[in-house]
């Protein structure tokens, strides 16, 4: 086979879920936008079902309504861009719980679906979604009349810990809704961790689940596997790939392994920034350009010719490889490609 492999670890998802449950008091939900983060929302979903989860957040309404059919209709499926123009169809038939983010919203929710259910975004300070306290002042009563399933917001600097936004944010959140009825949320993985102020009623981790910093104790989830297409001689003074970037200093042994940018290998991991690959315990330099499908490793240290390289897994993370290329994990897994056989295993 000539796609590489993507191998991910449903088991480990469900662990990591349990061990950020296991941190609060309160309920844990599950962010699975954005494909469940790149790892197939349909499949992550119900593994976080079936260890326990019952309110999954997306970013969009079509998200809502490909998560509403893998789930069936039991658990609640919140929409963080809240009920825009068109969306109307899918929030009904998807059974979806929009978080409203403007007066705008509010209006456009009870004229088109009155009596269904919705949250209500909060800005406390990131200036991204969520309602201005103005706004907010003038809109309270009639809303929490109409019982928000929840109140939300989102923390802008939840991992630096010691970072005064985080406090900044918490006394907005309190000072917006303190003393209302409705169930509260602040917390994404990184407020999670943050510490039982910041829990209310539900905890909102995405990233954690997948193995992703800011929880540093998550199991690792994803393993990233590419075949050898080709392994050559290269004599000292040859060069390897585009823009002749990598000069052998040293009669070298090359291996081009099938994965390159298209498949979310970004081409800021090529040459010689420290991103490497790995023969079981052997880490390997990626020399010259990463190009669209290939990327090239020096494998002269190795001593004999892999049949795979492997690129995410043990002796590299989704952190680790982004910070080689100047990202953060959250960007190379959501970027991990199509071309990809999906593995899942427990
Ligand atoms: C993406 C997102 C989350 C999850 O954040 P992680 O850092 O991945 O845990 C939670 N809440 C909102 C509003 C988000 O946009």
């Amino acid at each position: 086979m000539t796609s590489a492999t993507l191998t991910i670890d449903t088991g480990a998802i469900a662990r990591n879920w349990q061990s950020l449950d296991a941190r609060t008091e309160v309920e844990t939900g599950a962010v699975v936008k954005a494909n469940g983060y790149g790892l197939g929302a349909p499949v992550v979903a119900r593994v976080l079902a079936r260890a326990g989860c019952r309110s999954f957040f997306v970013a969009t309404a079509e998200e809502g309504a490909t998560l509403r059919a893998a789930l069936g209709q039991g658990p609640v499926i919140y929409v963080f861009s809240g009920h825009m123009d068109g969306d109307t169809g899918a929030i009904r038939e998807g059974r979806l719980t929009p978080l409203l983010n403007s007066v705008d919203q509010m209006l456009r929710h009870v004229e088109a679906l009155p009596g269904s259910p919705f949250g209500l975004q909060m800005n406390t300070g990131m200036n991204r979604l969520g309602m201005q306290a103005s706004e907010w002042s003038a809109l309270r009563d009639i809303a929490v009349a109409q019982r928000p399933a929840l109140i939300m917001s989102h923390l802008a600097c939840a991992d630096e810990p010691d970072h005064e936004m985080n406090a900044r944010q918490l006394n907005t959140f309190r000072e917006m809704t303190d003393g209302i009825d409705a169930p509260r949320s602040l917390a994404a993985t990184g407020g999670t961790l943050l510490g039982e102020a910041y829990h209310f009623d539900l905890c909102r981790p995405g990233v954690g689940l997948f193995g992703g910093l800011p929880f540093a104790e998550a199991e690792a989830v994803v393993t990233l596997d590419a075949p050898v297409i080709q392994v050559r001689d290269v004599a000292a003074g040859e060069s390897v790939g585009y823009g002749n970037m990598w000069i052998a200093q040293r009669p070298s042994r090359i291996a081009t392994i099938s994965a390159g940018y298209a498949d979310g290998l970004i081409r800021a991991m090529g040459n010689g920034i420290g991103a490497h690959v790995y023969a079981d315990d052997t880490a390997l330099p990626i020399v010259g350009r990463v190009s669209m499908d290939l990327i090239t490793v020096d494998v002269t240290d190795l001593g004999h010719d892999p049949a795979n390289l492997q690129l995410l897994g043990a002796h590299q993370t989704v952190d680790d490889l982004a910070t080689a290329a100047g990202t953060i994990g959250y960007e190379v897994l959501t970027s991990l490609g199509h071309r990809y056989a999906r593995r899942y295993t427990e």
